[in-house]
């Protein structure tokens, strides 16, 4: 057909490589696909596997993270989401409904707390809030209606480890759906699905990604079935991941192995230096003997204790004020999984909205700081924050 220039910058030839290909996936920057026959498209709509044709639905590139991530949990599948909270919301509104009741750690991320208490407040869904310490909470909290239990490996900002077969044994498997974020260990510390989990989900705005540069989200399922179910409810909740973000948290990944190796290393040199300094009272990281959670974290978590510590600063609640204002290498801010060292104080940011009672209950101290470690080099942070330290004593 020949066809005027007009139609022909609208109309674009579209070259595929042949003889070779490229070592990762490309960007399918596309939200549109086309089908020969009217049949394949019609079949495109059944499920997440039927072929891509609109981005809401699945974008090979998206699909690339979705399997990689899936992989690396030792799932069916996967499904990839614009944040963290995008897939725990496309979780929890796909497979909960009014009526039904579930069982959460009371110390989760905050969003994903208000997620639930909203949850509770509005959609006639019920929650009961457990330590996470003790399987027999989860024993009792138990009832006919439970169709949920939600857990997360290692919570912020205590490090709380969390004895994920010892509590998921408790609920009655293929009733219960097990929902665990493994945001903090990552797929290489801990593998939720291997120690009784259905569904992991995590934060890929943090390790997975790494860098700063992305919001995305992922979740890992045991079943084809259960992520067929949770592929409903995103696709009409419409958090799905951009293409462009899918590969850049892709090429963060190729690195993570690495990351969380130097990561858990520099946070173990620093956790120790900061438990024998003056100027903190209390140290918080699973990787420690004195840590409450240690043999859990040696049983559960591979090879390190994560990349993430917080500690109490001596001189309270304006103590870990002064030092987040007082590091010069480290940064102040939120979140963590950085290549960066960012440093927190939970009381004054994450958490003010806890007054001092509510602090004690979750075990977070007024002076507390969270760092979130990065990959510099630890004699760096360490003067970094001995200097800081001393500012605040
Ligand atoms: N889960 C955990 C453990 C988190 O720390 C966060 C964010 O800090 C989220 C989920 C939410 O992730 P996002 O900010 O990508 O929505």
């Amino acid at each position: 057909m020949s066809l005027h220039r007009e139609t022909r910058t609208v109309h674009l030839p579209v070259t595929e490589p042949t003889g070779s290909r490229p070592l990762g996936v490309p960007i399918y920057q596309q939200h549109l696909f086309s089908f020969g026959t009217a049949d394949d498209l019609a079949a495109a709509f059944d499920g997440p596997d039927r072929g891509f044709f609109y981005s809401r639905h699945g974008n090979p590139t998206v699909r690339a993270l979705e399997d990689a991530v899936a992989d690396l949990e030792g799932g069916a599948g996967g499904l990839a989401f614009a944040s963290g909270m995008g897939g725990i919301s496309a979780v929890l509104r796909g497979l909960l409904s009014s009526g039904d009741h579930v069982i959460a750690q009371r110390c989760l991320y905050g969003s994903t707390y208000a997620t639930l208490t909203d949850l509770a407040e509005r959609w006639g869904v019920e929650v009961t809030f457990v330590s996470g310490n003790d399987p027999a909470e989860v024993r009792e909290a138990l009832r006919p209606a439970t169709r949920l239990l939600y857990l997360e490996t290692i919570a912020n900002p205590t490090t709380q480890v969390v004895d994920l077969p010892t509590l998921i044994a408790e609920v009655p498997s293929g009733e219960v759906i097990s929902v665990v974020d493994n945001t903090f260990a990552t797929p290489l510390l801990c593998r939720p699905l291997e120690h009784g989990a259905d569904i992991v989900v995590h934060s890929a705005t943090k390790f997975l990604g790494g860098h700063g540069d992305i919001l995305g989200g992922v979740a890992v399922f045991g079943t084809d079935e259960i992520r067929r179910r949770v592929w409903d409810q995103a696709i009409e909740l419409g958090a799905c991941a951009d293409p462009f973000a899918a590969w850049l948290t892709l090429r963060g990944m190729q690195t993570l192995a690495l990351r969380m190796e130097r990561q858990c290393s520099n946070a173990l040199f620093l956790a120790e230096r900061l438990a024998a300094h003056p100027a903190t009272s209390r140290v918080y990281y699973p990787g420690l003997p004195s840590h409450p959670g240690h043999a859990i974290a040696q049983r559960l978590l591979a090879g390190g204790g994560g990349g993430v510590l917080s500690f109490d600063a001596a001189g309270g609640r304006e103590a870990g004020r002064i030092f987040t204002e007082a590091v010069r290498l480290a940064v102040h801010t939120v979140s963590l999984g950085n290549v960066q060292t960012l440093v927190l104080h939970p009381a004054s940011t994450s958490h003010r909205q806890l007054d001092a009672t509510a602090l004690a209950a979750a075990d977070i101290g007024e002076g507390t700081v969270r760092v979130s470690v990065g990959v510099e080099h630890p004699e760096d942070l360490w003067a970094d924050i001995d200097q800081a330290l001393t500012k605040a004593s």
